[in-house]
């Protein structure tokens, strides 16, 4: 599609998250497997919950706008996923392995972050307030899912690295 306009610029970015979104939801369950911690482990199923609703949350936002909720590819996250599964295929140690998904996990919520935090300003601007609201709520959820693996880390798994 060409971007003309600023709504074309709203309606690409909220297609690219979509995209990313489909993909990390497919990528998920192998960093789950890969993970050893127990919390981690957990951490990373009950964000795939949450990114299911990211997904249907994005539905409902192309709904509202009256367009096909259809992706648009996202090299950044076919990048990062790409990383992601390069990275675990050299690794072993499995307390290696935690932090080293923790990293890459934190890489795909901080894409997200900036997405979602430029399009809550976008739908607001444009005026789509109910849009904004859905936006936001998937934004605190990535930024609280961020919070929770840096905490992860800084307490139990890259200590358990270490050793
Ligand atoms: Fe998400
Ligand atoms: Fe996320």
């Amino acid at each position: 599609m060409t971007i003309e306009t600023f709504d074309d610029l709203f309606l690409h970015t909220l297609k690219d998250v979509l995209y990313a979104e489909r993909k990390i939801l497919m990528a998920l369950p192998k960093m789950e497997k890969n993970a050893t911690n127990a919390k981690l482990k957990l951490a990373l199923t009950t964000h795939k919950d949450e990114t299911e609703d990211h997904i249907l949350r994005l539905e409902e936002v192309f709904e509202l706008l009256g367009k096909p909720a259809r992706g648009a590819k996202c090299d950044a996250m076919l990048g990062l996923l790409e990383e992601a599964e390069g990275l675990m295929s050299e690794i072993e140690d499995p307390e290696t392995m935690d932090a080293a998904i923790i990293s890459l996990a934190q890489a795909v919520e901080h894409y997200e972050i900036a997405r979602y935090g430029t399009l809550v300003q976008w739908a607001k601007q444009l005026g789509h307030t109910k849009v904004a609201e859905l936006l936001k709520e998937t934004l605190d959820q990535e930024y609280a899912t961020d919070k929770s693996l840096s905490k992860l880390a800084e307490k139990t798994v890259n200590a358990a690295a270490t050793a």
